[in-house]
C-alpha cells in the first residue's frame, strides 16, 4: 500500500510557472507562509548541483511590460546576459516596418527573450530565496470543497506514487492552460470567445543577437499560397532563436490551420533571411485569452495567469500578466481572510479594473482579425501606405498594451476612449451574462 502525507501552508499555490512563482515571491514578501506545488520534477539546484527547469511551449518573448513586472519583484537581474530587445519589426504585404518600444516613461524601453526552462526556474529560485517553499513532482488532481465556493483541501500523487493532501487558508490556482483543479471548482474556458493556437520551435541562426523581435504577418506555403496566421522570430542570443507561428480563433471561426506544419513552412519562407537551421523541439499549444473564463475566484481561492485567461489577445503575451496578477491577488489576501465573501467578488472586480478596458477592446479587434481575407485586404495599407510608420509605432504600442493610466498623449487617450466604448458595447450586447473574468459584480 502507498504511504500518504499532509502538507500545510497559509497559501497553497498550484503551479510553478511565472504566475505561481511570482505569487510565492509576493506572499513571502508579505510575510505569508506560501507553498508552491508543481507536477514537474523541477530541481531547484544548489552551489554543487545545477538546477533543472521544465519546458513550457512559448515564444519566450518579454515586452517592456514584462521587464517592468520583473523589475518590480527585484528580479531585473534575471535579464542579465539575455538579449536587449529594442522593439518590433513587422514584415508582410510587400513592406517592413520597425517600431521601437515607446519611450513614454511608463515602461522600460527594453524587452528580452529567455527560454522558459531557464526563466521559470530562475523565477522559482527567486521565490524560494525570498522565503516561499516548493514541492516538485506532485500532481494535484482533486479538490474537496467545504462550501460550494470554498476549498477545504487538495489531494494528489507524487512521482514516487505517494498520496499527498494539501491544506491551506487560501489557494491560488496557477495551473496554466491545463486548469485541472480550476475546472473542478467551476472555472470554464469560454472557447466561443477569441483564443489562440500556436506552435514554437528553437532554431540555430547567426542572427541570434539581433536587437529586435520580428513578426511576419503574411505566411505562405511552398506553392506561395497565403496561409492564415502570423509568424515570429525572437532572438535568444548565442546563435539561437525561438521561431513560431500562431493564429486566432473563435468557436464560430475555428483556426483551420495545422500550426506545426505552418511552422515548417514559415521556417522555409524565412530561411534565406535568417540562415536558420531545422526547427527543433517543435511543440504546439492553445492560449486562453482576454479574460474569457466563466469565473476566476471563490471565497478562499483565485485563479491567476493562464488559468484566468490573462493573455493579451493582440500579441499572445501572458508572462507579464501572470506576474502582475500574482502581485495583485496577494495584496488582497489579508482582507480576504477577514471578509466572509473572501476573494469571490473582489478578484474579478480587480481584474476588470486593471485589464477590462484593454482586454475588451483587444478581444473585439482580435475577433475582427479572425474574419477571412481581412488581413490581406488591410495589410498592404498598414504596411505600405503613406502613414505606415506612424501607424505602426502606435500599433506596436497598443498591441503590447504599453499604455499606462498616467499617459495623456493622443494615442493613449484614443485607446482608452475606444476601450470605454467597447466595454459599453459588451454591456449593450448582453455580454454581461458572460462578463470579462466571469461572475457579475455584486
Ligand atoms: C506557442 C505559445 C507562445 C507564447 N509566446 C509567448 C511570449 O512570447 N510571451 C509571453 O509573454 N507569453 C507567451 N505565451 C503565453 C505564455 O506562455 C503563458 O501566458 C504563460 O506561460 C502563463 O504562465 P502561468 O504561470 O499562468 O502558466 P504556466 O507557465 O503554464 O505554468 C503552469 C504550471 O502549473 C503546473 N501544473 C498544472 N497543473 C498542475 C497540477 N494539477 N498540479 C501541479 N502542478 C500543475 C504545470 O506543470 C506548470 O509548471 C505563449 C503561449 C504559447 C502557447
Amino acid at each position: 500500500m502507498n504511504s500518504s502525507s499532509v502538507l500545510c501552508a497559509d497559501v497553497i499555490i498550484v503551479g510553478a510557472g511565472p504566475a505561481g512563482s511570482a505569487a510565492g515571491f509576493w506572499c513571502a514578501r508579505a510575510g505569508l507562509d506560501a507553498l508552491i506545488v508543481d507536477m514537474a520534477d523541477v530541481v531547484l539546484g544548489s552551489a554543487e548541483l545545477p538546477g533543472q527547469g521544465r519546458d513550457k511551449t512559448c515564444g519566450d518573448g518579454l515586452t517592456p511590460r514584462a521587464v517592468k513586472a520583473l523589475q518590480e519583484m527585484d528580479a531585473g537581474h534575471l535579464l542579465d546576459g539575455h538579449p536587449e530587445i529594442r522593439g518590433l519589426k513587422l514584415h508582410g504585404f510587400g513592406g517592413s516596418i520597425t517600431a521601437a518600444w515607446p519611450a513614454t516613461g511608463a515602461f522600460p524601453t527594453r524587452g528580452s527573450a529567455i527560454p522558459r526552462s531557464e526563466l521559470d526556474l530562475a523565477l522559482l529560485q527567486h521565490a524560494v530565496r525570498a522565503g516561499a517553499r516548493f514541492v516538485g513532482g506532485l500532481k494535484l488532481s482533486d479538490a474537496t470543497l467545504d462550501t460550494p465556493h470554498s476549498i477545504r483541501e487538495l489531494s494528489g500523487t507524487r512521482s514516487s506514487g505517494e498520496s499527498v493532501v494539501v491544506r491551506g487558508r487560501h489557494f491560488l490556482l496557477a495551473e496554466g492552460v491545463r486548469n485541472g483543479i480550476a475546472r473542478q471548482v467551476g472555472v470554464q474556458w469560454l472557447r466561443e470567445l477569441v483564443h489562440g493556437v500556436a506552435a514554437r520551435s528553437y532554431v540555430s541562426t547567426p542572427r541570434g543577437d539581433e536587437p529586435w523581435i520580428h513578426s511576419h504577418l503574411e505566411l505562405r506555403d511552398d506553392q506561395g499560397v497565403a496561409q492564415p496566421g502570423y509568424g515570429w522570430v525572437f532572438p535568444l542570443g548565442a546563435d539561437r532563436a525561438n521561431l513560431g507561428c500562431g493564429a486566432l480563433a473563435t468557436s464560430a471561426r475555428p483556426a483551420k490551420v495545422n500550426t506545426k506544419k505552418l511552422l515548417e513552412q514559415y521556417a522555409t519562407q524565412i530561411r534565406g533571411e535568417w540562415q536558420c537551421g531545422e526547427p527543433e523541439l517543435v511543440k504546439s499549444a492553445l492560449l486562453p485569452m482576454g479574460g474569457a473564463v466563466s469565473r476566476v475566484s471563490g471565497v478562499n481561492w483565485a485563479t491567476i495567469g493562464d488559468s484566468a485567461a490573462l493573455v493579451n489577445p493582440l500579441n499572445g503575451e501572458g508572462i507579464d500578466y501572470a506576474l502582475e496578477a500574482a502581485r495583485l491577488v496577494v495584496q488582497l489576501l489579508p482582507d480576504a481572510a477577514r471578509n466572509p465573501d473572501g476573494l469571490r467578488y473582489v478578484w474579478p472586480n480587480v481584474l476588470r479594473e486593471h485589464y477590462g478596458t484593454a482586454f475588451s477592446l483587444a478581444r473585439r479587434l482580435a475577433i475582427v482579425l479572425t474574419m477571412p481575407g481581412l488581413l490581406s485586404a488591410v495589410g498592404p495599407l498598414g504596411m505600405r501606405g503613406p502613414v505606415a510608420n506612424q501607424m505602426m509605432d502606435a500599433a506596436a504600442r497598443l498591441m503590447g498594451n504599453l499604455v499606462s493610466p498616467e499617459d495623456s498623449d493622443l494615442t493613449a487617450r484614443a485607446w482608452r476612449a475606444a476601450g470605454g466604448l467597447s466595454r459599453g458595447a459588451d454591456r449593450l450586447l448582453a455580454a454581461d451574462s458572460r462578463p470579462l473574468f466571469g461572475q457579475p459584480t455584486r
